[in-house]
């Protein structure tokens, strides 16, 4: 399969793929079989585009990925508003987890990156028991600094994963698949906080909280901190129902 010109909507220049979970994950599997040339996947919520407005850096880091993908609902309610376009939520956990199967299926290598220290190896612990092939090649938390990120970049280059999964959170995590050799992986996604709920130190929403579109007030009610990330995301939301108006 060779990479088609896709057309994709334009959110604050950054290009949002219309393509559906199953087509994510057939582009997914030539990356990762090398039919198509290394990338990453950025999963995409109102946070990290807020945070892209006043940051170059990770503006340039969301539009270099081989593919933005609608995680939070606020961009897809986006969307529908600015384009009048139904487009379905793609959770980077979802995603990232349906990756991790087609390795242990097809025989493609893991790394797992970010979080606290300790939660990748109980990540790795748990995915291995639920699928015994999978190989996962190296594991790194995702507190260091800036001088220690080439020891990082080098150990994942020595490990030469398929698969590099970065939870690492907003801003960080895009920035850094940006700056990691397209040499040393074939295909990356970010999942912001997905390795605590794999590990099982978080719980994620409850089904029907993610059917109505909840998850996000699920981790509101959850970790109360979190509110503030959300008022900051606000301008965002009244730009969109201010375009709205207008057009
Ligand atoms: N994190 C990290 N390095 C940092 C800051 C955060 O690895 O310097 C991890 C943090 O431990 C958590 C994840 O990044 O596992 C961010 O989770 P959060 O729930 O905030 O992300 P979201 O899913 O909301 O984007």
């Amino acid at each position: 399969m060779v990479l088609e010109i896709e057309e994709k909507i334009q959110i604050d220049d950054i290009p949002l793929t219309r393509k559906n979970f199953e087509e994510i994950l057939q582009l997914s599997r030539s990356i990762l079989s090398g039919e198509n040339p290394p990338g990453y996947i950025v999963t995409l919520n109102p946070e990290i585009l807020t945070l892209s407005r006043k940051d170059p850096e990770l503006k340039s880091a969301i539009q270099k990925a081989t593919l933005v993908v609608p995680d939070g609902i606020g961009i897809t309610w986006a969307v529908k508003k600015l384009f009048s376009l139904e487009i379905k939520r793609v959770p980077g956990i979802d995603l990232g987890e349906a990756l991790i199967k087609i390795c242990a299926q097809e025989g493609f290598t893991v790394f797992f990156l970010g979080a606290k220290p300790g939660i990748g190896q109980m990540v790795e612990a748990s995915f291995k028991a639920k699928y015994p092939n999978l190989e996962v090649t190296g594991v790194h938390h995702g507190y260091f600094s800036e001088k220690e990120q080439e020891g990082v970049i080098k150990e994942i280059g020595n490990a030469m994963p398929s698969l590099v999964i970065v939870g690492m959170g907003a801003g960080k995590q895009e920035k850094f698949l940006s700056c990691l050799p397209r040499s040393f992986y074939r295909l990356g996604i970010t999942v912001g906080g997905s390795l605590d709920i794999w590990a099982g130190t978080k719980k994620r929403a409850p089904l029907w909280m993610r059917k109505a579109g909840l998850e996000w007030l699920y981790r509101i009610l959850k970790e109360p901190g979190r509110l503030i990330r959300l008022l900051k995301t606000m301008p965002f939301f009244l730009g969109v129902l201010w375009k709205k108006r207008k057009s």
